[in-house]
């Protein structure tokens, strides 16, 4: 049997490069060859503390593009040799949750995910092949066509905001996620301002065409001075912390919206003042995944190249050295890093 080198996160802090049998696709699956996998903010959380959606020991890894090694019997959308794009899972569509159309909530969304992108070959099975893979266009790099499934993250809480209403957004934490939101809101039209710790961050989201990128203790002041001290139109938390989940409903006004991106720890409890909710008229909304709409809306912006997304991708390492990559990750050096298997 051929054997494929596939990362593994044994614990948090502690990365394997594993021999695996490359994997054989059933009826209706597809394996796909790697060509780039990117490092997402929930691959460096697993890495720094564990998450509940990573088992541990296990392969991870989930945004990735690449072309079709192996058909499986049945399959007529893909042949070998196609280059790729698509994320890593697809609704049942047979829950509760998916014969209502809330596709991101299918009850076996996350349990039936695929994780290992870190690897030379992925397995995809074939709901995803159905509903969430593509061609790639060939002009298109494999490290943008990877961008798919956080981009596909990133539009989802904007389906169901009425985007007439948004003239102002403040982006909290410029990492990839935050970044992506903040060139979004930018093809839309939307003037955004930026907030992060880091100094490079905030000169990438000034290119990549922030109004204003402010360390946090500067929010109010240029929040005071671009909206005449009425707060935002909307709020993006993409930091996943605490104290800045409580902080963010100081920045929108009156009847503005407050969309809580970053997942803290498990366990984390926030508190508000039930009268500014209240009476300011409030909207908090919690957002989680993506529906096969939601791919298809990112497939086409990343396929039409509507946004440049290229500053997000900070360098390029091989697989054998992916715990280099995670090390620089975790001192806040980089955006995202493309591993090529
Ligand atoms: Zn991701
Ligand atoms: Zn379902």
């Amino acid at each position: 049997m051929k054997s494929m080198k596939q990362a593994f996160l044994l614990k948090p802090g502690l990365i394997e490069i594993r021999d695996v049998p490359v994997p054989e696709p059933s009826e209706g699956e597809v394996v796909i060859k790697i060509r780039a996998a990117l490092t997402c903010g929930t691959d460096l959380k697993a890495y720094e503390r564990g998450h509940s959606l990573i088992p541990m020991p296990g392969p991870f890894g989930h945004e990735f593009s690449g072309t079709v090694h192996k058909t499986g019997k049945g399959v007529k959308k893909f042949k070998e040799g196609d280059e790729i794009m698509g994320v890593h899972s697809a609704p049942c569509l047979q829950c509760m949750y998916c014969r209502r159309g809330i596709y991101n909530l299918c009850e076996n969304i996350m349990n039936q995910k695929t994780l290992g992108a870190f690897a030379e070959f992925i397995l995809l099975p074939g709901k995803v092949m159905i509903q969430n893979l593509f061609l790639k266009p060939t002009q298109l790099s494999f490290e943008i066509a990877a961008l798919l499934e956080p981009l596909s993250c990133v539009v989802h809480p904007y389906r169901t905001l009425y985007m007439d209403n948004i003239k102002t957004a403040l982006v909290i934490g410029a990492g990839p996620i935050g970044l992506m939101h903040l060139a979004y809101l930018k093809m839309k039209g939307v003037t955004v301002i930026v907030s992060d710790f880091f100094d490079e961050r905030l000169d990438l989201a000034v290119e990549m065409g922030a109004a204003g990128a402010v360390v946090p203790k500067a929010i109010r002041n240029i929040i005071e001075v671009k909206t005449d001290n009425a707060g935002v139109d909307l709020v993006i938390e993409c930091t996943g912390q605490q104290a800045v989940w409580e902080r963010s409903v100081n920045y929108v006004r009156r009847g503005g919206t407050v969309v809580l991106f970053g997942g803290c720890p498990a366990g984390t409890v926030v508190t508000y003042d039930t009268a500014k909710l209240h009476y300011d008229e409030l909207s908090l909304m919690g957002s989680f995944h993506f529906t096969p709409a939601d791919v298809k809306e990112a497939f086409g912006i990343i396929a039409g190249n509507k946004m440049d997304l290229s500053m997000l991708i900070s360098g390029e390492y091989a697989l054998d050295d992916i715990a280099k990559v995670f090390t620089l990750l975790k001192e806040g050096q980089g955006i995202k890093y493309a591993v090529r298997a």
